[in-house]
This record gives structure tokens, C-alpha cells and sequence, in this order.
């Protein structure tokens, strides 16, 4: 059913000869000569013999169609011949089909898009919001939003963002990254830019119901009013600098976010030290516990010293009692603990060390203690507390 007839595109007659025993079946679906026998016969190296074959015939099947132009198939070597025969009869296009199938799809894709695009225009308009007034929202979103506004920005500050495309930190980690974009959205203070591609939406019924929230671009709440966005940027900033304009909540809500930010450098800091040591990564509640009640009596610097410690001391317990990498890992928490109680009974002077090269300053932080709190460098080697 599969039978080939061969169309020569040569006068030679040699090479015609070549064609012909190339492609003779013997019995279905078996060749009559082998390639090698033929090379060797016409004094070729496969290779060549292959190349003369491509070069001046096509070989169709008489009796196997393409479904849609019914042009017979050509095959374009003997073992894909084999295969078809083998499968029996395909429903499978033509070359020429399958490349026409696939710019079509390509347009209705394309297409698809531009719809999507437009949907995406009319759902998040551009049109400035309510004016912000800065007083209302909280220190945390203050610091939050002048530190990606800091690391966002376009140069004429009509977009902000993506996150996924910012190339200096946010935050001390990913995860508060997106917890910061996400809060800043929640809140209002980042709204949706619609020149963000559409694949970055799951569209349900021709509507966008979720986002990949790294990818997405944003604007402020003043919209495409640059000017305006460029006011609240300055106001934000010299209200952040400006203690005396500071509403009176901020005073109290300080310290948590310096809290905050010292959790995730020192968590930065020991994912770092894990990876170093080639031990497995696994925070859970219990570090995180572990990590604030320190930070109640020990700076980042300080605790940086008891983190490097505790991964020096489960990799050294990993060498030595071959147990396994998460075991090793799971002691680090432990003895983080066993350091601070020891420290605070025995009172140890406890040794800062220094912002390590591989956790650089983050943005979000540098806003905190340089902008905000203008405690520059104590932010990092004193223990957050606040006297005023
Ligand atoms: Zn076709």
C-alpha cells in the first residue's frame, strides 16, 4: 500500500540508475539494495551516494496522500519511508500543509494577543487616581514605595518595574520582594500598567483573573501624568527625610519595619552560608522564631557572626558523622539558639561582622536607615531599638 514511485529530476542517465536502485523495494517494506552495496558499486561514499539521491529525485508514495491538498507524500529517506509503512496509513500533512497549518495558527495566536492587548488597555487604565495623600498610608508602605520607586523607575518615570527586570535588590530576599510589590498593590499605591505583555495574565473567559505578579509593569497612582508622578515622588521622598512631617503613627510603626528588614538579612545571609557549605535550604516558623528572638538582643552584624558559626559547625558535623545534608542542615536553628542563650547568660561580647559582599545593601533597607531613620551604619551593627 506504501509503494514508491520515483520522479527523476535529471537526464543523466547514471544518476537516474542510482535514483531508481536507491529507492527499489524488494518486499515491502524492505529495500532491495543496501546503501552500502550500492555505494560500493558505484564507487561512493554513502554519503555522497545520499546527496546524489536527494539531489535528483523525489520519491513519493503512489498511493499515500496528504489529507489536505492530496498531493502524495514524498519521503524524504528510507527510514522514514520504513516508519510510515510501518504506522500504516497517517492523517499527517505534507510538509508544505504543516508549515501553512502553522503560520495560521501563528496569525490566530498573534491575533489573539492584540485582542488580549486591548482587553488589557480597557482593564487598567491609565488615567490618574485620587490624589495620594502620603500621611494616610503607613511608614512600612512609605519606605516600601520609595524603595522600588528608587530601583523601578524608567527614565522618564512613565513605567515602574518589572520586578523581574530590576537589577538591584529590592529586599534582602525574593519572597519579600514579591511580598512588598504585592502590598503596594493591595494597598492601592501601585496600579496594574497596561503596556504589560498579555502573557503575563491568565485570561477565563476573555477576562485577566491572575498574574504573574514579577513580570507585571506599573505606574503610580497618578497615572500617565508624569509631571504629576514626578511631585509625588519629591514629596515622598522629603517627607521620608523629614521627621518633623512625619505623621505621628510613623514614630510608632519604625521599629517593626527595622525589625523586619533585619529578619530578612539575616535569613539572606544564612542562605548564603548554607549554600557555601552545599547544605539544603529549608526555613520554616521555627527559624523564623529562632531569628527574631535574637534580633530582640543582637544586631544583623552580631547575628551574622552566630549564623556563620552554626553553618560552619553543621558542615563540620556533616564531614565528620556522614549523616545526612538535611540533617546537617536541620542543626543550624539549633545551635543559632544555643549561641544566644549562652551569649546573653555568659554575656559574651559578641563580635559584628560586616556587611558580607554576596548580601549587598538593599534598597528597601538603605531607604529605612539612610532616608527614614538616617541611622546610616547602626541600622546594621547596633540592635533594633529605638530611644526617642
Ligand atoms: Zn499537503
Amino acid at each position: 500500500m506504501f509503494s514508491i514511485r520515483v520522479e527523476f529530476l535529471t537526464d543523466d542517465e547514471r544518476l537516474k540508475k542510482i535514483c531508481h536502485l536507491y529507492w527499489e523495494l524488494a518486499e515491502e517494506p524492505n529495500f532491495t539494495h543496501s546503501v552500502t552495496s550500492l555505494a560500493r558499486d558505484f564507487a561512493l561514499s554513502s554519503r555522497d551516494l545520499k546527496a546524489i539521491v536527494d539531489e535528483n529525485c523525489n520519491a513519493f508514495s503512489s498511493n499515500h496522500t496528504c489529507p489536505r491538498c492530496e498531493q502524495p507524500q514524498i519521503y524524504t529517506s528510507r527510514s522514514e519511508y520504513q516508519q510510515k509503512y510501518r504506522w500504516g496509513e497517517t492523517d499527517e500533512l505534507c510538509a508544505v500543509c504543516v508549515s501553512e497549518e502553522r503560520e495560521i495558527q501563528k496569525a490566530q495566536r498573534l491575533a489573539e494577543i492584540e485582542h488580549q492587548r486591548k482587553i488589557i488597555q480597557e482593564t487598567f487604565p491609565l488615567e490618574p487616581r485620587k490624589p495620594l495623600d502620603i500621611h494616610s498610608i503607613s511608614f512600612e508602605d512609605a519606605v516600601y514605595l520609595l524603595a522600588f520607586v528608587r530601583i523601578g523607575a524608567s527614565e522618564d518615570l512613565s513605567y515602574f518595574g518589572p520586578l523581574s527586570a530590576v537589577t538591584q535588590p529590592l529586599s534582602p530576599t525574593e519572597s519579600y520582594n514579591v511580598e512588598i510589590v504585592r502590598q503596594l498593590f493591595k494597598n492601592g499605591l501601585l496600579i496594574i500598567h497596561p503596556m504589560t505583555p498579555p502573557d503575563v495574565f491568565i485570561f477565563e473567559n476573555g477576562e485577566p483573573v491572575s498574574m504573574g505578579l514579577p513580570q507585571v509593569y506599573w505606574a503610580l497612582t497618578t497615572g500617565n501624568d508624569v509631571e504629576a508622578t514626578r511631585q509625588l515622588v519629591i514629596k515622598l521622598e522629603t517627607t521620608l527625610r523629614t521627621k518633623e512631617w512625619w505623621p505621628y503613627r510613623w514614630h510608632d510603626q519604625r521599629l517593626q519595619l527595622w525589625r523586619k528588614v533585619a529578619l530578612n538579612e539575616c535569613l539572606e545571609y544564612l542562605a548564603v552560608v548554607l549554600k557555601e557549605h552545599q547544605l539544603p535550604l529549608n526555613f520554616g516558623e521555627k527559624t523564623l522564631l529562632v531569628v527574631t528572638e535574637l534580633l530582640e538582643s543582637y544586631s544583623v552584624g552580631q547575628a551574622y557572626n552566630m549564623i556563620w558559626r552554626a553553618g560552619r559547625d553543621a558542615a563540620a558535623f556533616y564531614m565528620r558523622e556522614r549523616v545526612a545534608k538535611q540533617h546537617a542542615a536541620n542543626t543550624v536553628v539549633g545551635s543559632i539558639q544555643r549561641q544566644v542563650d549562652r551569649a546573653r547568660v555568659e554575656r559574651w561580647e559578641l563580635k559584628p561582622f560586616k556587611r558580607d559582599r554576596r548580601c549587598p545593601q538593599s534598597m528597601v533597607s538603605q531607604v529605612l536607615f539612610n532616608v527614614a531613620l538616617q541611622i546610616g551604619q547602626v541600622g546594621f551593627d547596633e540592635t533594633p531599638k529605638l530611644d526617642d
